[in-house]
């Protein structure tokens, strides 16, 4: 199980497929993608990456995305379980489990957002689209800073919002995640064998960071809007 996003100039899905991959020794059961092709288009099925690469369309050309291997903790490991999990304009990968997900559902529910899965990632998604939207229009940082506030248990996330197509947002509490930084392209995954290929030079977020990447530049936050500077790594070994 793990996440990957890529935002730069290249094409995402050969991309992120190729990453999904390098992360199959972690062991899933379904597998994802969204895409930015002018709109999100998420494709997404239980089973191999070889069932995901044959119901991707030839012609989704975007250079922004967000992936996902699943080993299944709430809900079975089926199509529709599998993530990215959508809340109209918002999609989401998630590592992890949230705790406190059986609450959010209910309030989420009550405020009219109907869940299309079993998982506790699902509430994520419908979070994040609420905190974006409920008070006027906000971005991404600030909608997936107020959503982590609300979540327990562990994550790493990946989110795309439709309104903001040049922007990949990502936060980690307690599950892995790392961002390779490329000449014109920006990776994040759940281990660096993912995008190793693609560039050595990484940073490593800690927990309660949130951050956004973009195809030339990285922005690392804490809780409280801070921002936060960190020297990149080099990867000194190969695959
Ligand atoms: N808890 C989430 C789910 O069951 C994520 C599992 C994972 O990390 O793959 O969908």
């Amino acid at each position: 199980c793990g996440i990957v996003g890529y935002i730069g100039d290249g094409q995402a899905v050969p991309i992120i497929l190729e990453s999904l991959k390098m992360l199959e020794y972690r062991g899933y059961d379904s597998a994802g993608v969204t895409i930015f092709n002018g709109s999100l288009e998420t494709y997404k099925i239980a089973g191999r990456i070889k069932n995901l690469e044959d119901i991707i369309p030839e012609n989704v050309n975007g250079s922004t995305g967000i992936g996902h291997t699943r080993w299944a903790t709430h809900g079975k490991p089926e199509t529709r379980n599998a993530h990215p999990h959508i809340s109209s304009n918002v999609s989401v990968v998630h590592n992890g489990i949230i705790e406190n997900y059986m609450q959010l559902k209910e309030r989420l529910t009550g405020l009219g957002y109907e869940f299309k899965s079993d998982t506790d990632t699902e509430v994520i998604a419908h979070l994040l689209h609420f905190n974006m939207n409920c008070n006027g229009k906000k971005y991404l940082l600030d909608g997936l800073t107020e959503t982590i506030k609300e979540l327990e248990g562990s994550y790493a996330i990946a989110a795309l919002c439709a309104e903001e197509p040049g922007i990949l947002a990502f936060a980690r509490k307690d599950s892995p995640l790392v961002i390779g930084i490329g000449n014109g392209s920006n990776y994040a995954a759940s281990d660096v064998t993912a995008f190793l290929k693609h560039t050595k030079e990484v940073i490593y977020i800690n927990d309660n960071e949130i951050g956004l990447l973009k195809p030339d530049s990285i922005d690392i936050f804490d809780l409280d809007g801070n921002s936060i500077s960190r020297d990149t790594e080099t990867i000194e070994w190969t695959l």
